[in-house]
Parts: structure tokens; C-alpha cells; sequence
């Protein structure tokens, strides 16, 4: 199959001014506060009521009517916190030039700041009363009870935290604990010099990460693409022994605190908080290995396809058909609760509310914040800023943040304040549903088969970089950390060696091997900055395939019960453990059914797009 020439990339659309841009494409902030002098009255009243909160240290061990007045004083300044930072932080979105919103923004902080030392108080004078008095009083105080879950996990919590003069300790600590990933972050970013090098048509070219990831994704030439890889991984070959001794501090860092805390592996300290059993990590990353087959087909496919003899890593990205559909957001809207059908009637319809009541910025104008997130303002509403531009990407955005608006939304209309926000455990389980249930809308509805094409590599590409690429991370992370735990050195060749083994496991004969794949664990941020992070990506995407599984499969009576079950899920927003909420939603991560729901659609995924892929060859014979 032939793959036309590198196109010109279009010319960037012009900004329209914010001014010009109709207001049912605005979100409407009104919805928070009317003016800023509104907001004014608001950040009073929260300056007043942390105040109070501060006076009411000593008064806990009096009883449960104090200890009530605090939590629910707490979830006063909670809920106004929530409108006061919302109104100034989106309205700073809107266009981030503005000096004088952006001075507001930072009087908020700044009081936030205040509000954390005025409760400081609070969990050692909470914890030096013993549990079951504390359980007497929620026994005896129905109002009191509502925070069972919150209270009893801070006790659960309190089994790794030392007496007053190991935390002073620790706290003295943490002035340099941060120290490696700054310096991770001054080489690899402020001090990096970047390479330049020459395209085959004749350019010279700087190569950021951006330019760089670029070539890989848009240049048909294999040639430069080689060119850039080499180039690109030659930088951190020049530093790698100063990555290795930095991340070599990360490691040992977290070996400290896991020690001094009492933990048995950095592993068990690092999923106490959200109480998760280690076996979780050890069973996605053993299942997953197990269910590399359907990823090498993908490349091996892929391979054939873009008529490679050799096919590497800086091949992976080039897209295998050109296509550039646009989808106007106009058009995208009426699909989205068209998409959601299998949810049943009653989101649909939430979603259609949603969608026609100002709730999303969806527009790009000059100053306006990049990117796309959901914006939780509790006793409002969620808000969502997009910078739609018509492109398929932008589409999956926005089904993407409509789920975790849709979370936000039942959950916060279902729970108490206290149990409103939910953990990023399970946060991005109805996002990446929801981005699952619209690509079968669009699956359904495409007539052009390279469109199917072009949806489906979509999919593909999001399962093996959410997925597969978190778990080797992840696997990464765990041995690096055990070379530590076991008192084994920590060098640049054995890190490299570690990354291009599971390299090799992951890809088998599907990629050919370059030396310079050794580098890639030096560059990637994570690593430094949120160790033991990213795997929780790839439970929540082995969540939602076993999830969508259920919802899509089976009798109507089954189908029923497992939207009733996916529903109370986003309705029980963070009111216990995300291992017990998910478990209740039919999906135990300690097992291996979730991690083979993500392989099986895999596998079905790369069966179509071979089908599709097939059938466009055979039209044009
Ligand atoms: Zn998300």
C-alpha cells in the first residue's frame, strides 16, 4: 500500500479576539459569582471563617459536639474555598496576561497558605484521643457518623507517623528531598543544549522535544527520522552518568523515608495512602507482560503497512494513512450524548444539560491557557476548558473531560462535601470510558474506510501509550527501587540495561533494536518528579475495559446491572478506599481479568484495523 507524501502542515488558524467569540462558546462564571466585588465578599468571609477555625484548637478532647462544630466549620471553608479559587483561577485562564486577575489568583494562594497553618492543629490533636472514643461518639452522633470513613482513615494513616522529634526530623528533610528532580530538571530543560540537524529536503533544524517529537510524527523520511532519534538521545548520552547519579538520589530518597517510616519497600510506602495492596502492581505487570501478542502485531502490521525493511521506535509514531477530516465542535456535540447511550437515558440527558449551559470554554483566544482540564467548582457545576481546533485529537478531548465531569457532577450530587472529591486512582476511569464509548459512536458512523483507519490507530496508540508504556514504566521504577532496597550499586549501564530488557520483552521481534533505546529511561520526566505515579494511568485504563466489557456485553438484565454498578461508582465519589469502590463496581485489580479486558481490546482493535486496512487495499486494486 502506497502512504502519500509529507504534507505541509496548515497554516495556523487565526486567533479570534476572546471578544468576537460568540458566548454559547464561553463558559459563563456568572454561575459562580456575578462580579468580582461578589468574589471580594466571599474571600472575606473565608479569611473570617479560617479565623475561627484556628480558635477552636483545644477544644476537640470536650466531646463530640466539638469535634462536629470543627468538621463541619472545615467543610464551610472547604466549600467556599472551592468558588473563591475557581472564579479567579479560571477567569485567569480566560487570557493569562492579565496582571491584575492573575495578583487575585495569588491573593488566594497566599490565604490558602494561611488556611493550612490555622488547621495544623487538627489531626495530632484529633489522634492523641483514642479511636474508640472517637467511635463512641459517631455511635451516639448520627451527624457525626457522616465522617466515619475520613476519621478512621486518618487513624489508619497515623501507623507511619513518628513521634513529634522524628517528624521534626523529617520535616528538616525535606528542604532537599526535592533536590535530584531540580537538578533532573535544570539539565534536561534550563542547561540542555539542543542539536541541530539537516532534513533531507535541506533545512536545518533545532531539535527541541517538541521539533523533535514533530519529525517523528509528521516526517515521511525514515532517513530523518533516524537523523533526529540519534541526535536527540545523543544529548543524554553526554550527561548520562550525572542522570544515572540523580536519579540514583531519587532512589535512595525514597528508600530513606520508606525506612524511616517504618515500610517495608518504597512500594509499600508509596500506595499506603490510598491503601492499595502491593499485589496490584505486581499483577498488572506480570498480566501485561503476558499480553504483549496483540502489541507486536500492531507493529508488525505497521511495519508492512508504511513498507519498511527495518522499523524502529522512531518509527511508532508516523501515522499509517493521510488523513485530515476536520470535525467542527458544532457537529461533535449532538454525538457526544449520542455516544453515552449505553449509560442509560438519565446521563444522556445530565450530559445534553451540560453541553447547552455554558459549562465549556471551547475556543482558543489570545492569552488563553493551552491544553485541556475539567474544572470541579463544587455547589456549581463542572467547568471545562477545551482549545478546540477541529481535530480529531480535540474530539477525544472532549469526551475525555466530559467524563470526569460527569464523575464530578453525580458524585458531588450524591455525597457529602467531605467524600465529594475522588482520588486519582479511580479519576481516570470515567474519562477514559467515556473516550472508549464515543469511539465506537464514531466507529459506527464512519462510511470512509480510511477514517476507520485513522480512528482506529487512535485507540491503538492511546492503549499502547496509557497503557503498555505506563506498565514498563512502572516495571522500571520497581526494579530500579529494589537495586536500592538491596543494597546494589545504581549505574548508567545497569539502568540501561534494565530499560532495553523490557524493552525487548515488551516488543519482542516486532521492533529492530537501537542502542541508543538504552538512553530513554534518562529523559523521561516521571521518573524524577512523581516516582511510583504512573501506573495508576493503566489500572484506570484496565479498569475501564473490564468496565466497558460489562456495559457493552452480556443479557440486557447483566448489561443493566453493570450500568447500575458503573454508575453508583461515579456517584461514590471518594467515600472509601478506591480498591473498595472500584471492587464494588464489579473490577478487583488484585486479579488478572482487568489487565486481559485492556489486552482483548486490543487484540480486537488491531483484528479491525487489519480488516479496514485490507479492505482499502482491495479498493483500489
Ligand atoms: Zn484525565
Amino acid at each position: 500500500m502506497d502512504v502519500s507524501s509529507a504534507t505541509e502542515a496548515p497554516a495556523a488558524p487565526q486567533l479570534r479576539e476572546r471578544s468576537d467569540i460568540p458566548d454559547r462558546f464561553k463558559w459563563n462564571l456568572e454561575d459562580i459569582f456575578h462580579d468580582w466585588s461578589e468574589w471580594q465578599q466571599a474571600y472575606d468571609e473565608l479569611e473570617i471563617k479560617i479565623g475561627a477555625y484556628a480558635a477552636l484548637q483545644g477544644t476537640l478532647e470536650k466531646g463530640a459536639d466539638r469535634l462536629l462544630a470543627a468538621m463541619k466549620l472545615s467543610d464551610d471553608i472547604g466549600q467556599l474555598t472551592y468558588k473563591v479559587w475557581y472564579f479567579a483561577s479560571l477567569k485567569h485562564d480566560e487570557d493569562q496576561r492579565d496582571n491584575q486577575i492573575n495578583a487575585r489568583r495569588q491573593q488566594v494562594q497566599i490565604l490558602f497558605a494561611k488556611a493550612s497553618q490555622a488547621s495544623a492543629w487538627f489531626n495530632p490533636e484529633l489522634l492523641a484521643i483514642p479511636l474508640p472514643t472517637i467511635q463512641q461518639w459517631m455511635a451516639a452522633d448520627s451527624e457525626l457518623a457522616v465522617y466515619r470513613f475520613a476519621l478512621e482513615d486518618l487513624y489508619r494513616q497515623q501507623e507511619h507517623v513518628l513521634d513529634e522529634k522524628g517528624e521534626h526530623l523529617l520535616s528538616l528533610s525535606s528542604r532537599f528531598s526535592s533536590s535530584p528532580n531540580d537538578a533532573y530538571a535544570a539539565l534536561s530543560t534550563a542547561d540542555i543544549k539542543h542539536p541541530t540537524i539537516k532534513l533531507s529536503t535541506g533545512p536545518e533544524v533545532t531539535l527541541t522535544y517538541g521539533q523533535y517529537r514533530a519529525i517523528l510524527a509528521t516526517n515521511r523520511n525514515q532517513g530523518d527520522r533516524a537523523a533526529a532519534f540519534e541526535a536527540y538521545h545523543k544529548v543524554f548520552a553526554a550527561s548520562v552518568n550525572t542522570y544515572a547519579s540523580l536519579y540514583n538520589g531519587v532512589l535512595q530518597r525514597d528508600w530513606f523515608h520508606s525506612q524511616a517510616r517504618g515500610y517495608g519497600s518504597t512500594l509499600d510506602a508509596a500506595l499506603h495512602g490510598n491503601a492499595i495492596p502491593p499485589a496490584v502492581v505486581e499483577n498488572l505487570i506480570q498480566t501485561t507482560k503476558g499480553g504483549t501478542e496483540p502489541l507486536r502485531r500492531y507493529h508488525r502490521l505497521r511495519r508492512r503497512v508504511l513498507g519498511l525493511a527495518s522499523y524502529h521506535t522512531y518509527d511508532t509514531a508516523i501515522p499509517l494513512v493521510d488523513y485530515d477530516r476536520k470535525y467542527p465542535y458544532e457537529d461533535v456535540l449532538a454525538w457526544l450524548p449520542a455516544s453515552v447511550e449505553p449509560l442509560g437515558g438519565e446521563y444522556q440527558q445530565r450530559m445534553r444539560e451540560g453541553l447547552s449551559s455554558r459549562w465549556i470554554d471551547v475556543y482558543e483566544n489570545p492569552g488563553k491557557r493551552s491544553g485541556a482540564y475539567s474544572a470541579p467548582v463544587y455547589g456549581v457545576h463542572p467547568y471545562m476548558l477545551l482549545n478546540h481546533n477541529d481535530t480529531l485529537d480535540a474530539v477525544f478531548t472532549l469526551a475525555h473531560e466530559m467524563g470526569h465531569s460527569m464523575h464530578t457532577l453525580l458524585s458531588n450530587a450524591h455525597q457529602p462535601f467531605v467524600y465529594a472529591a475522588y482520588t486519582i486512582f479511580v479519576a481516570e476511569v470515567p474519562s477514559t470510558l467515556s473516550e472508549a464509548l464515543f469511539l465506537e459512536h464514531m466507529l459506527a458512523r464512519a462510511t470512509d474506510e480510511r477514517e476507520r483507519i485513522v480512528l482506529l490507530t487512535h485507540a491503538i496508540d492511546g492503549i499502547a501509550g496509557t497503557f503498555y508504556t505506563q506498565v514498563l514504566f512502572a516495571d522500571y521504577e520497581l526494579q530500579a527501587h529494589r537495586l536500592v532496597e538491596s543494597g546494589q550499586p545504581i549505574t548508567a549501564e545497569g539502568l540501561g540495561e534494565i530499560y532495553f530488557e523490557l524493552m525487548k520483552a515488551y516488543y519482542g521481534e516486532a521492533l529492530d533494536y537501537d542502542e541508543q533505546s538504552r538512553l530513554t529511561w534518562a529523559r523521561i520526566p516521571h521518573f524524577y518528579s512523581t516516582p511510583y505515579y504512573v501506573y495508576q494511568y493503566a489500572t484506570c485504563f484496565a479498569s475501564s475495559a473490564q468496565l466497558m466489557h460489562q456495559l457493552t456485553t452480556g443479557s440486557a438484565a447483566e448489561r443493566a446491572a453493570a450500568i447500575d454498578r458503573y454508575l453508583t461508582l461515579l456517584k461514590s465519589g471518594g467515600s472509601d478506599h478506591p480498591m473498595t469502590l472500584l471492587q464494588r463496581a464489579g473490577v478487583d485489580l488484585s486479579k488478572p481479568e482487568a489487565v486481559r479486558a485492556v489486552v482483548d481490546q486490543l487484540d480486537r482493535l488491531v483484528t479491525q484495523l487489519e480488516d479496514a486496512i485490507r479492505n482499502l487495499t482491495k479498493a483500489r486494486d
